[in-house]
């Protein structure tokens, strides 16, 4: 190894997700991968940062796999809501949103998931006003200045009201403009190379806000250029009777005839799968982000996530936007997960092992990046989680128990390529309180910005 740049992790626990647990060992790192990990003392790296891990639990960091960062604008309103109802009180709050409202909403979204163990995430970003600058950039620039690895997705609406879609048609583009800025954003964006910090996803919205055409144009464009297809699907039952009534079919017919199942796609949600769709989903490789505490706070439903695991297919992990889960931390999403499928399948239906490799491994595999994240192996890149479970937690008999079964433990390193971007709980790539501040001024200014438009959204909806 000649590499310049090394740090050793000693004095740690690790689950690795992939090999066997070490309860006392060391992790070494070289040039933002992992060189070697294993029990016992450290190796002597002559120059290497070494980093104590006594008291922690080290994890591959976190892969979220569903978000909409511009929705850390619009938290605490339409609190009582279903999906539907939820989408319609804030579309025209958010044609309002301009690229300042993106870059602060997103700096403070993305500094709030590196705060909770997250070293890679999504964005599906599909509200694109004219005449508002770059909101694209705008996020891509939030995920530089935070350091986490970040894959956006070009999202889209083509369908408004009028042509039976359930968006008002201000909020919507033409296939023509939805096309061609997708593909510049793959071109000026995409990264696929080995260790790369940004790929971009094509991401029309769902089945009730896209046209059929954009779906296929969608997929034969993502599969010219090599990136991945995202969406969101099977979310809710008013999704479903939606897709009978217009479609004549269920939402995973309809896609599969769109070309939309296969291993380079990943749905959020999933929700209400029929059996055959969760062995279609295995048989094609097909992933799903499941967004647990989103799923309760608009009352979709549970997925069946212990069931399309069992069954082989790719399950990740998802917040989903801050404006259906607010506040909502990556890492209790693993407990979240884990309490949903016992509720509804009883005690063994999700261990804390499978829970933190569907944190972890699992998103990875959702988006194609299983080769080189989601696990503490050799080679892999060196982002990881350094969780206090010290303390009260000392208590617990086995540390992965602590970090699933309990709240989520103080961190006190997250790691990106080897690089520290938190450390003791503070971010250290941006201020923390300006990351804070940023999103609090990007709350206001859309509200702002959506009242002199005439629309506003409140706590409640009125039905
Ligand atoms: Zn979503």
């Amino acid at each position: 190894m000649t590499g310049t740049r090394a740090t050793v992790v000693e004095n740690v626990a690790v689950a690795p997700v992939a090999g066997p647990e070490i309860s006392n060992g060391y992790i070494h790192i070289q040039d933002g991968r992992i060189a070697a990990l294993g029990p016992g003392p450290a190796p002597d790296v002559p120059g290497a940062e070494r980093i104590d891990g006594t008291g922690c639990l080290a994890t591959p960091g976190l892969v979220n796999t569903h978000h909409h960062l511009y929705q850390w604008a619009t938290q605490g309103v339409a609190q009582d809501a279903t999906l539907f109802e939820w989408l319609t009180a804030l579309y025209q709050v958010w044609a309002a949103m301009d690229a300042e409202v993106v870059k602060g909403a997103a700096t403070a979204g993305l500094g709030w998931l590196a705060l909770s163990g997250c070293t890679t995430t999504t964005d599906h970003h599909y509200v694109f006003p004219k005449g508002r600058g770059d909101l694209f950039a705008a996020e891509i620039e939030a995920a530089r200045d935070i350091g986490v690895r970040f894959h956006p997705c070009r999202g889209s609406m083509d369908r408004g009201v009028s042509d039976g879609g359930l968006p008002p048609d201000e909020v919507v583009e033409t296939l023509e403009e939805i096309l061609d800025a997708t593909a510049e954003a793959v071109d000026t964006y995409h990264d696929p190379s080995p260790g790369s910090m940004l790929r971009v996803a094509v991401a029309p919205c769902s089945p009730f806000s896209v046209t059929a055409r954009l779906m296929t144009e969608s997929a034969a464009l993502a599969r010219d250029k090599g990136v991945r297809l995202h969406t969101h699907l099977c979310e809710t039952l008013d999704e479903e009777e939606h897709c009978l009534a217009q479609m004549g079919c269920a939402p995973v017919d309809y896609m599969e005839k769109l070309g939309w199942l296969g291993p380079d796609v990943w749905v959020a949600h999933a929700v209400h799968l029929r059996d055959r769709d969760i062995t279609r989903f295995a048989e094609t490789g097909t992933g799903s982000a499941h967004c647990p505490s989103s799923n309760g706070r608009l009352g979709a439903g549970i997925a069946r996530v212990s069931e399309l695991l069992r069954a082989g297919a790719p399950v990740g992990l998802g917040v989903d936007g801050s404006a259906s889960s607010e506040l909502t931390v990556l890492s209790g999403e693993m407990r979240q997960a884990l309490l949903f499928q016992r509720a509804r399948y009883g005690p063994a239906a999700l261990t804390a092992r499978q829970s933190l490799e569907m944190a972890t491994l699992g998103g990875a595999r959702c988006l194609g990046r299983a080769d080189e994240l989601g696990s503490l192996e050799p080679g892999k890149l060196a982002d990881l989680v350094l969780w206090r479970v010290d303390g009260f937690a000392s208590a617990v008999a086995d540390p992965v128990c602590a970090l699933v079964f309990g709240p989520p433990p103080p961190i006190s390193r997250v790691l990106v390529a080897g690089k520290t971007i938190v450390g003791d709980a503070e971010l250290r790539t941006v201020p923390q309180d300006q990351a804070a501040a940023a999103g609090t001024k990007a709350h206001h200014r859309l509200l702002e910005l959506a009242a002199t438009q005439g629309h506003t959204v409140s706590r409640q909806v009125h039905r």
